[in-house]
């Protein structure tokens, strides 16, 4: 998996503190912002305080894109679930499939026996997506577009795809909270991460409060008694 920053808001900092600030002042964020004020030292104060209040409009006005590759279509059909963000992803329509990547799952990398399993299936999956493809491409009314949309049916899930995502600070923290639980799917939390580090990275004093859910919560909200962080003492004893 590879994820890479596209791109994000300009002075990020600056941009989060004249739109909090411009709400309690005579003045405009554009003058707040030009008089660049010295904020680094009480900026993570400054953003805590925010937090606490739910004061966190501000944090929407600065928003990060990713370059994402690498991962499989169940990863990005739960990213997308996130409704608060913009995408773009590479189309199973327009770009052919034929010898398509796929991810396997650590699982199944590591058992020889599962692994062998997975990769008959895909070689399969690659045969027959030629065969229908030879099939079809008879067919004079069928141009390539329409060919490839209905020879993508038959592709598995592990397949692999890139895509785009811009979302704002608020949404990434929102999406950390659950994307980064230690019970989340793998791929999901390891593409979390990634972006988590990027994020930090650039913005540490936001993002030095994202985490998952259960962090602010003080417990596991799935109830889950092997929770790594806060395990449900209760379900245990079942
Ligand atoms: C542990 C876990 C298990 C899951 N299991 C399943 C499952 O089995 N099946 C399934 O279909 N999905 C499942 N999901 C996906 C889940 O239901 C959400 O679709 C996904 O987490 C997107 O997050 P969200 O809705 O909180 O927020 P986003 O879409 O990221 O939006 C952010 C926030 O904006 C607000 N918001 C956005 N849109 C609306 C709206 N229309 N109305 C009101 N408020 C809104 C909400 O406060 C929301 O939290 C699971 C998610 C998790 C974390």
């Amino acid at each position: 998996m590879q994820v890479k920053l596209l791109s994000y808001t300009q002075n990020p900092k600056a941009v989060i503190y004249a739109c909090a600030r411009q709400c309690y002042s005579k003045l405009s964020a554009y003058n707040i912002y030009v008089k660049k004020e010295k904020l680094s030292k009480r900026f993570k104060e400054f953003i805590a305080h925010l937090i606490e209040r739910g004061h966190l409009s501000p944090l929407e006005h600065v928003s990060f894109t990713f370059s994402i590759e690498g991962i499989s279509r169940i990863c990005t059909h739960q990213l997308v679930r996130h409704r608060i963000a913009s995408y773009s992803q590479q189309s199973q329509r327009y770009v052919d499939m034929e010898n398509f990547n796929y991810i396997i799952p650590p699982t199944i990398k590591k058992n020889k026996e599962a692994k062998k399993v997975f990769l008959e299936v895909i070689t399969i999956i690659r045969e027959k997506y030629r065969e229908l493809k030879e099939i079809l491409g008879k067919e004079k009314t069928l141009d390539r577009e329409k060919l490839n949309q209905d020879l993508r049916f038959i592709l598995p899930q592990a397949v692999e795809t890139k895509i785009v995502v811009t979302m704002n600070c608020r949404e990434l923290l929102h999406f950390f909270s659950e994307r980064l639980c230690l019970r989340a799917q793998w791929e999901i939390r390891a593409l979390a991460y990634k972006m988590f580090s990027l994020c930090k990275r650039i913005l540490p004093e936001v993002f030095s409060f994202a985490g998952p859910k259960c962090k602010r919560m003080g417990f596991c909200p799935e109830k889950a008694f092997d929770c790594p962080l806060f395990p449900d003492k209760l379900d245990k004893k079942k």
